[in-house]
This record gives structure tokens, C-alpha cells and sequence, in this order.
């Protein structure tokens, strides 16, 4: 492939381009992932809260169910006072006697649950309300940071589209089969697709290049390639443009 000194500096300053692009993409890559922080930290504050409202609520069932509880037991006890009356023999009264004052403890105890439920309720309401308002200022600090991050972005994004128009339009210079082979060096994750020769060596790779070859790139005629990386060759006179 035929070569002229013109296109080597033509590739060198895409090069140069496409390394400053390379750099402002790496800037915008890192802000989503900055982004995902922020909604990861309020996604687990909003947890926080939401596990407090379910403790409450969980409380009140408890407390619900406790108070049924002790409303069935003391409706034994009226019952069973009632039926004092009735009893025919002393075994039978002394037997309902018992069941009465059983039914009174375990009265008593659901009464200790529910005043514990109760306490319980409000201090996971109390925590829950704390939780709220420590989220809604970690909420509006996010909010804020997110939307300064989203508007850096845009601004890059924009810095990024004119750098790229620039960029093309250098591109669009070179001839198609050369850039053909650029882009394939650097789709192999190669960014320095064009590199000088230093001395008798591929400068990136550093193999022993054939003393032909050498010869070769010193011409600037033919496009040449190292044999080891496949990046493009060129001395580094070839760099320097005419003053
Ligand atoms: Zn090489």
C-alpha cells in the first residue's frame, strides 16, 4: 500500500485525536457509575425506613390480636361469674372459681403484651420518623448531586461531539485502506496504532525489526507493518511537519 509523509502525520494526528476522545469517554463512563452510588445509598436509606414501618405494623397485628385475646377471656370471666350462680354442687363452683381466676391471669398477662406492643409501637414509629427525616435530606443532597452530575455529563457529551466532529473530519482525509487497518489495530485494543521506529526496534513492542524493513520505513512509500504487534511503522522524521 502506497504511502506518502502526508498521510503518516495525517494518521499521527488522528491518533492524537482519537486518544483526547478516548479520555473524555473515560470521563463520561465513570459518571453513571457515580450516579448508581447515589440511588444505591437512597435506595438503602428508603429501606431503612420502609423496615421500620414494617416493624410497626407488625406491632399493631400484634397488638390487634392481643386485645381480641383479652376480650375473648374477659368474656369467659362474665360468663362464668354468671354462671357462679347456677351451679348446683360446691366441686362444680370451686372448678368454675378456677377456671375465672385462670382466665384473670392470663387476662393480666395479655394486658403486660399489649402495654409492651404499645411501647414497642412507639418507639419503631419514633425510629421510623427519624429514619424519614434523615432520608429526605440525604434524598435532596442526592437529588442535587445527581443532577450536577447529570448536567457535567451533558457538557462532556457536547465537549465529546465537537472533539468527534474534528476528529472525522481529519479521518475523512485519510484513504479508506489505511484507516481500514488504524481501526483494526486499535479495535485490538491498541489506542497507539501508529508508532515511530526507534533505531532498529518497533518502538511499542520492542521486537528486532528486519534491517529491510527498517529500510522500508525510512523511504515512507509503502505502508509498513510490524510483524510482531501489527501497529503501523514510520520514522520518526516522517513526524516532523515542514516548517
Ligand atoms: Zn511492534
Amino acid at each position: 500500500m502506497a504511502i506518502t509523509k502526508e498521510n503518516i502525520q495525517q494518521l499521527i494526528a488522528l491518533q492524537e485525536q482519537d486518544a483526547a476522545l478516548d479520555k473524555v469517554q473515560k470521563e463520561m463512563d465513570l459518571i453513571p457509575r457515580q450516579i448508581a452510588v447515589f440511588k444505591a445509598d437512597l435506595d438503602a436509606a428508603k429501606a431503612k425506613v420502609a423496615e421500620f414501618k414494617a416493624k410497626t405494623l407488625a406491632l399493631e397485628k400484634l397488638k390487634k390480636e392481643k386485645e381480641l385475646e383479652l376480650a375473648a377471656r374477659e368474656e369467659a370471666v362474665r360468663k362464668h361469674s354468671m354462671e357462679l350462680n347456677q351451679v348446683k354442687t360446691n366441686d362444680a363452683f370451686k372448678a368454675l372459681q378456677q377456671e375465672i381466676e385462670r382466665d384473670k391471669a392470663a387476662g393480666s398477662a395479655i394486658e403486660t403484651d399489649i402495654l409492651e406492643a404499645m411501647e414497642g409501637i412507639d418507639s419503631a414509629r419514633k425510629a421510623e420518623r427519624a429514619a424519614a427525616a434523615e432520608n429526605k435530606v440525604l434524598e435532596d443532597k442526592a437529588n442535587a448531586d445527581i443532577a450536577a452530575l447529570e448536567k457535567t455529563l451533558s457538557e462532556i457529551q457536547a465537549k465529546f461531539d465537537g472533539q468527534k466532529a474534528v476528529r472525522d473530519g481529519v479521518a475523512a482525509q485519510i484513504p479508506a485502506d489505511m484507516m481500514r487497518i488504524y481501526n483494526h489495530v486499535r479495535s485490538r485494543g491498541k489506542p497507539d496504532a501508529i508508532v515511530p521506529v526507534d533505531g532498529e526496534n518497533c518502538s511499542a513492542c520492542r521486537i528486532n525489526l528486519a534491517p529491510q524493513m527498517v529500510i522500508e520505513v525510512a523511504k515512507t512509500k509503502a505502508l509498513v507493518i510490524c510483524e510482531s504487534c501489527q501497529r503501523i511503522l514510520y520514522k520518526p522524521e516522517a513526524a516532523a511537519k515542514p516548517v
